[in-house]
């Protein structure tokens, strides 16, 4: 697919997670979380692309928090945001970095907690109250199953959520991007890359996962998709949550046929 090309899909997918989820409202100053990878710099294009056609106004700055774990320099980064105007914050955060020395093995949810604080704190400073992370369809698929199969719960990631005083509105607006689709996209802008030395990436259970979909998607390529639609059309009384069940039968279960082969089953 060329330039134009990704761009149109990527627009109609991210516009339509917006409008279906209202992740962007009149007057939002919407802070862009960019990691140094393909998809929250992705992300932002996207969102500079729909920022000059939306029928709403709003404006968009950009931060990326210092955890001590990059690979490379972020100057090159610095010097693309300079290039396409954007306002960017560059956050050392100190604690993580005590953090790594003090306990080299930490794993994802001290680095998220650690890293969720200095979140808030430097998006405050520029203004936002919108906030977007980079997570795409395929965290989506991969959190369901993980939730799903190791936790014992139906759950994926907020589409859109609140920071816990209500002051930060937070938005997945790549909730039905593929990556193979970020991964184009960042390659055909040229965007400057720059990696995360984290090892944790690739505990088994996220590398199962990510298996088990890349051999479906040998077969079955839609599989995410699909996955993602099943996440938006539940049919609760078919799953085993007594709070969704009729188990007294009020709805009238003789009228409703479509029961009956559970009833069989
Ligand atoms: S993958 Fe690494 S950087 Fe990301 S949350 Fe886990 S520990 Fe932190």
């Amino acid at each position: 697919m060329d330039m134009l090309g990704l761009e149109k899909v990527l627009t109609k997918k991210v516009g339509r997670a917006i409008g279906r989820f209202r992740m962007i409202r009149p007057g939002d100053r919407v802070a862009v979380a960019l990691s140094g990878g393909k998809d929250s710099l992705t992300l932002l294009e996207v969102l500079l692309l729909l920022e000059k056609r939306a029928p709403i106004d709003f404006s968009i700055c950009a931060f990326t928090i210092e955890q001590g774990k990059f690979l490379r320099p972020i100057e090159p980064l610095r010097a693309y945001l300079q290039r396409r105007g954007v306002e960017w914050a560059y956050f050392h955060d100190i604690p993580s970095f005590h953090l790594i020395r003090e306990q080299p093995e930490h794993g994802c949810d001290l680095c998220s907690r650690y890293r969720r604080r200095a979140v808030y704190e430097v998006v405050s400073g520029l203004g936002a109250n919108v906030i977007a992370f980079g997570h795409t369809a395929d965290d989506f698929c991969e959190a369901f199953l993980r939730n799903a199969l190791f936790t014992g719960k139906l759950s994926a990631l907020p589409a859109v959520t609140h920071s816990r005083d209500g002051q930060f509105r937070l938005i997945r607006p790549l909730v039905y991007v593929t990556e193979d689709l970020t991964q184009a996209y960042a390659e055909a802008v040229g965007a400057p890359l720059v990696p995360c030395g984290c090892n944790q990436k690739t505990g088994t259970v996220r590398r199962a996962i990510r298996d088990l979909f890349a051999r479906l998607e040998n077969e079955y390529p839609n599989v995410k998709q699909n996955l993602l639609s099943a996440m938006g059309n539940l049919q609760l009384e078919r799953l085993l949550d007594p709070q969704y069940l009729d188990l007294d039968g009020a709805a009238g279960d003789a009228s409703r046929p479509d029961l009956l082969p559970v009833l069989e089953e």
